[in-house]
């Protein structure tokens, strides 16, 4: 496996922006919807997200620049009834977890240990070496590769600086079938969600090591017994620990909060915020949403400056095209979570519009609903899906969240993907409706991960260490639930 180096990659000058974490306030959850409508251009985070507050207001959450907020305070929108600066958030961007430098995996010489099968008081050993470096990223699959004999891939479309993208399967038995891998786990693609791939990594690396070793695995107050390793590597596991790593390493190199790819092929002269894709939108999943929306909601954006621009077409993008070969390769994919932060909540499909049993005619591929989607209020188009899987991906969401929480450190809601705003174009949504369009595929229940504490993509050192410890019991639970609930059928 080639690795190439994060710097030679970059573009001499990159213009940094700050971006400050903000509150708009509104009286009533509609303005604040209203809000989003009017400002699709708007950093609103992974995805927008408006909570209730203590005192009967609703609260929404975004990233703007120091002249954006000043803008907004000073000609306030139709019923925002204020805009304020989160300071808390802001200053605790400051004091963030270190990148790592240099190779802690000496190309491959040594492999990744995870935090499950240690003692808590290597931890800080952890915070000190910092978050995965993009370089690490490859260099621990290396790592893995040698110890274990993980088995990697590389994925067939380069990205447009030209890196690849890698990925393992890891599995109990010596030799893969590419037929008996039911579980698929990404991270990184939105590049600023930091940790996301150390995740994944650190998760694989405890499985392969408890499963060597016979021991079980520790994440706070929450513990697996070798018999359940065994089980999760039982179900094969193919993952991909960074689907963007041209994002990854612009936001590592710049600290600019970058979410999206460094696809430049629509961006404006003089824009820096207009290179890119979102690619968590570039999903064949009502990609032209347009067309299939309501026109007052805005599950994506045309505009290549915003954070959700969706791309030329479909699949438009290397990345994305990746995340859908694995599902060629490994057809009998049944459970999937694309790892994402911060926010504390695990999401479920559908994420277009509210989930309803009643009407299999109200379906994302039915033309009769196109221009009436996304509307979550009303009762004019509800998404359908089969009751019974409904039921299970709740019932998974519902216990994985209580395993995180379990592990006593933050907590995770779940909850249906389309939340209070709809989105199209989604990696979990787009897996989910692959059968529904073709019933000769594989069924897939996808969905979202978001770990972490809301807006706070780089987390302190003491998060990063406890979204690892969070997200690895989760996933443990995700796949033992999954196993109960069943891999094929
Ligand atoms: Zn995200």
């Amino acid at each position: 496996m080639k690795v190439t180096s994060v710097l030679g990659l970059l573009p001499a000058a990159v213009l940094a922006q700050d971006l400050l974490s903000v509150a708009f306030f509104a009286k009533e959850k509609t303005q604040l919807l209203q809000f989003v409508s009017d400002n699709g251009h708007i950093d609103y985070g992974c995805q927008a997200t408006i909570h209730p507050t203590k005192n009967g207001e609703h609260q929404l959450h975004a990233l703007l620049t120091e002249e954006e907020v000043s803008h907004y305070k000073r000609s306030l929108d139709a019923g925002i009834v204020r805009v304020e600066t989160l300071d808390h958030l802001n200053k605790r961007q400051t004091a963030t977890a270190p990148i790592g430098k240099g190779d802690r995996f000496k190309g491959g010489k040594v492999a990744p240990r995870g935090l499950g099968s240690q003692k808590p008081n290597v931890y800080s050993t952890y915070q000190k070496a910092g978050i995965l470096n993009a370089d690490e990223v490859y260099t621990a699959l290396k790592g893995l590769e040698k110890e274990y004999g993980l088995e990697l891939f590389m994925a067939p479309y380069k990205t447009f600086e030209g890196n690849s993208i890698y990925g393992g399967v890891a599995n109990k038995a010596e030799k893969i079938n590419k037929d008996k891998q039911y579980i698929y786990f990404t991270s990184g693609i939105h590049a600023r969600e930091r940790g996301g791939p150390d995740n994944l990594i650190y998760f694989i690396s405890d499985l392969l090591y408890a499963n060597r070793h016979r021991k079980g695995l520790t994440y706070g107050n929450k513990t697996y017994t070798n018999s359940d390793v065994k089980k999760v590597l039982g179900a094969g596991i193919v993952f991909i620990p960074m689907t963007n790593p041209d994002g990854v390493r612009h936001d590592q190199a710049n600290s600019n909060l970058w979410r999206k790819n460094r696809n430049p092929l629509s961006s404006i002269p003089g824009r820096p915020a207009s290179v890119g894709v979102d690619l968590n939108r570039n999903f064949d999943f009502m990609w032209n949403f347009t067309k299939y929306f309501d026109p007052s909601v805005f599950p994506a954006s045309t505009d290549p400056s915003s954070q959700a621009f969706y791309g030329t077409g479909p699949f438009s993008e290397p990345e994305t095209r990746n995340m859908k070969w694995v599902y060629e390769i490994f057809p009998k994919i049944r459970w999937f979570i694309d790892v994402h932060s911060a926010a504390g909540t695990l999401l479920y499909s559908w994420g277009d519009d509210i989930n309803q049993s009643y009407d299999p005619k109200q379906n994302l591929f039915n033309p009769a609903y196109d221009g009436k989607r996304g509307v979550v209020e009303d009762t004019v188009y509800r998404e359908y899906i089969v009751e019974k899987d409904w039921y299970n991906i709740e019932l998974n969401a519902n216990l994985t969240t209580d395993a995180m929480m379990a592990v006593g450190g933050s907590t995770y809601v779940p909850q249906q993907a389309v939340g209070l705003y709809p989105t199209s174009g989604a990696s979990d949504d787009w897996a989910s409706s692959r059968w529904y369009g073709n019933k000769t595929l594989n069924k897939v229940h996808g969905y979202t991960l978001e770990f972490g504490y809301p807006t706070n993509f780089y987390p302190t050192a003491d998060e990063y260490i406890q979204n690892i410890l969070d997200t690895n019991a989760g996933f443990m639970e995700f796949v033992l639930t999954a196993i109960e609930i069943g891999l094929k059928g």
